[in-house]
């Protein structure tokens, strides 16, 4: 018996939330959920978007699942992900995407796995008014440490999963400082892989190259800002927001979400796609030692795409987070 938090998050999560935890007792997954809340509807409930039984459950348990989270844009509470991220110093945001089976998109083969630094750059959030409302300064924070935390992970992870090539993508040549040293440090760490192939990239180029051809891309590892516009592009790659997963792994601790986010527009609809968040689940199942279990039902989730009719609309299909979810269900049998 596994004790892993959960987070149903806002906005779609407690339908996606229902959906997953649908298919894993299916599957025949022995876990205790320990529910938690954070977000929007923690804040709503209890005055607090991040309340300290929810911090004390991770602490405590050290893996979670979790929804996304609803962030007010502009003026507002900050965000709870990445609070939690840096809490918790989850350094590695790894985001899978890769070409499913049945699924329209533009490429038949990409496959890539994006390294995202999760704890600094311009996400610390030290951002100040210099004259109110007309002129604002947010502060970048790259180190050392850090950035041979994500760059070392990146690489072992390409050995351990005979991933051929790490892209390091920056913008040295204008944020000379704090590029300049992820760049440096990337050079030197490349140096003890010898058996991987490494280039890096400045960021422009990189969104074109990867919009022109992806299937180049294997293993790419980034600053925080630019991992999370290049995952949503790489979700983008592969039919969209709906069908890619995410880890935030530490030393210590793990969290696992979607990389899309509460899609408020579809809130309630029983239209969100549960796969992304049903992927993420997978990964957490890996990083608990359940791969086969997690291998199974990623078999009965690529059986299940060619149903269109069960599908949920986002991926071209015309049914719902239930039909889909009981589908998989059933080819689970
Ligand atoms: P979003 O990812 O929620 O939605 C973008 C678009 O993709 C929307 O049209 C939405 O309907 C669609 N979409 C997303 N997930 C889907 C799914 N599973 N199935 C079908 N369609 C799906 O991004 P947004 O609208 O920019 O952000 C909404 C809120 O989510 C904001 O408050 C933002 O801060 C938050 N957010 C949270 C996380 C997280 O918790 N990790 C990540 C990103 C955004």
């Amino acid at each position: 018996m596994h004790d892993i938090v959960l987070i149903p998050g806002d906005g779609i999560g407690p339908e996606i939330t229902k959906s997953v935890t649908t298919i894993l007792k299916k599957a025949g997954v022995d876990i205790n959920w320990i529910r938690c809340t954070a977000g929007l509807s923690a804040y709503k409930e209890l005055g607090d978007p991040l309340p300290d039984e929810t911090v004390e459950a991770i602490d405590k348990y050290r893996v979670a699942l979790k929804g996304p989270l609803t962030t007010p844009v502009g003026a507002g509470f900050r965000s709870v992900n990445v609070a939690m991220r840096k809490k918790f110093n989850l350094y590695s945001n790894i985001r899978p995407a890769k070409t499913l089976p049945h699924i329209k998109s533009h490429f038949d083969d990409v496959n890539l796995v994006m390294f995202r630094e999760n704890t600094e750059g311009l996400y610390i959030g030290k951002e100040k008014w210099v004259k109110e409302n007309s002129h604002a300064e947010s502060i970048a924070v790259v180190t050392r440490e850090a950035s041979e935390k994500i760059i070392r992970a990146s690489f072992e992870y390409a050995q351990k999963n005979g991933r051929e090539k790490v892209t390091l993508v920056h913008k040295a040549n204008i944020l000379k400082y704090t590029c300049g040293l992820f760049l440096e440090v990337g050079n030197k760490i490349a140096e003890d892989y010898p058996g991987i192939e490494y280039e890096d990239l400045i960021v422009d180029n990189m969104a074109m190259q990867m919009v022109l051809r992806p299937e180049q891309f294997d293993v790419i590892v980034t600053t925080n800002l630019f991992g999370d516009i290049l995952s949503d592009l790489a979700s983008g790659l592969v039919g969209g927001l709906g069908l890619t997963g995410a880890a935030n792994i530490g030393d210590d601790a793990a969290m696992f979400e979607a990389v899309h986010g509460s899609a408020p527009d579809i809130a309630g609809q029983n239209k969100a796609n549960p796969i992304a968040f049903l992927l993420s689940s997978l990964m957490m199942l890996e990083h608990i030692g359940e791969e086969a279990l997690a291998d199974r039902i990623r078999q009965a989730v690529y059986y299940t795409l060619e149903e269109k009719s069960v599908c949920t609309p986002d991926i071209g299909g015309s049914g719902s987070t239930t039909s889909f979810t009981k589908a998989v269900c059933d080819n689970l049998e």
